[in-house]
């Protein structure tokens, strides 16, 4: 059941929002929709939520068509058995805590008993049920957050969505908070899409991630997938730290701008040109003469370093261009080192991006 999106479009008169966007989300499914400024994923949310209306495609909710406007079908918000939760709290200040949570319940109309009942179980469950009788000014922003939470559970929706809902807190109850929705999600057993351009909260939180550039999914996938395998520079840069060296097609191999043979991983590459990827924990540093079990061994000179605690970031210039790695050693600029790389932490990307 969970959600079906199928080809949805979104224009605002000239702009295309959102150009032919597909992917299904299963019952208890966690999907982040992540991507830069712009690309799209609000008005996704948005759209599945009814509070846009989308110009073409289909979504399902549940099982239902709730959004079809080819045909003349769009079902409003309310009725879409949808919880969401906002960026900004959209609590309202003159209501209690227990009236915040209590009013979807209102507009439709329960019965006072039971819509009660109903909030007080929804306040005990993301643990504000000893703060009812408190006005949204009395609580910090982290429990105002759960008001809203608690607001979008309580009318036991089949799909919660999410709206950047933690950028308003600050770093440590950020995380706190992931934890959390996280919990109460698997919880309830019902999908939950998450829109954020928070990489951390992306990874940390999702079955799966959904990265949109320019009203486009550019690829999908679990956390770890996309963070080790990536299919464009985008995508690569987006979910981490990076870096990306040339790379040539010589008879039977890769090669760096410095003629060294390059193995490679996973990966597709056309042409013969391609960029080598690799994330700044996979590259092992020797010291110049020194060497290791890496099949990969790259000459480069440390450019920069940063101490950072549990390890230094060191920026190396290495075959026409600078990749970051992460190691324990103490080394200054000029040093002269090498660099070790499994072929399996190195990933071919094409050397244009497909969909820039
Ligand atoms: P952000 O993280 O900044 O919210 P986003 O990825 O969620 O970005 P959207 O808000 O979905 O992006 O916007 C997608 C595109 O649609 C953008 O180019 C935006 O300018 C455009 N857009 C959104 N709302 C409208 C509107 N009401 N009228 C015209 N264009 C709009």
């Amino acid at each position: 059941m969970g959600i079906s999106v199928i080809g949805l479009n979104k224009r605002y008169g000239p702009v295309t929002a959102i150009g032919g966007v597909s992917f299904d989300i299963a019952d208890g499914e966690f999907v982040s929709l992540l991507g830069p400024s712009g690309c799209g994923k609000t008005t996704t949310l948005r759209c599945i939520a009814g509070l846009e209306d989308a110009t073409g495609g289909r979504i399902s909710i549940g099982g239902r068509l709730v959004s079809a406007p080819e045909e003349g079908l769009l079902v409003p918000a309310h009725e879409r058995q949808i919880g969401m939760v906002f960026q900004s709290y959209a609590v309202w200040p003159h209501m209690t805590v227990q009236q915040n949570v209590a009013f979807p319940l209102s507009v439709r109309g329960v019965p006072t008993a039971a819509a009660t009942a109903q909030v007080m179980e929804a306040l005990t469950t993301v643990g504000l049920g000893h703060l009812a009788e408190r006005h949204p000014s009395q609580l910090s922003g982290g429990q105002q957050q759960r008001v809203a939470l608690a607001r979008a559970i309580v009318g036991k929706p089949s799909v919660l969505l999410f709206d950047e809902p933690l950028s308003n807190l600050d770093a440590k109850l950020r995380e706190g908070m992931r934890g959390e929705i996280h919990r109460l999600q698997r919880r309830l057993g019902i999908a939950a899409v998450y829109v954020t351009h928070d990489r951390e909260e992306a990874l940390s939180m999702s079955d799966r991630v959904i990265v949109m550039e320019q009203g486009r999914i550019v690829q999908m996938g679990t956390p770890r997938d996309l963070y080790r395998r990536p299919n464009s520079r985008f995508v690569a840069d987006f979910v981490g730290k990076v870096g990306l060296f040339p790379l040539r097609r010589e008879a039977g191999g890769w090669s760096s701008e410095d003629g060294t043979r390059v193995v490679v991983g996973d990966g597709v590459a056309a042409g013969t040109t391609a960029i080598g990827a690799v994330r700044p924990e996979n590259i092992r540093l020797y010291r110049r003469g020194e060497t290791g079990p890496e099949a990969n061994m790259l000459a480069g000179v440390v450019a920069d370093a940063q101490y950072l605690g549990p390890f230094t970031e060191y920026v190396v210039d290495v075959a026409g261009a600078s990749l970051r790695a992460f190691a324990q050693m103490d080394l200054s600029p000029g040093a002269e080192v090498t660099l070790g790389i499994d072929p399996d932490n190195l990933v071919l990307l094409p050397a244009t991006e497909a969909h820039a």
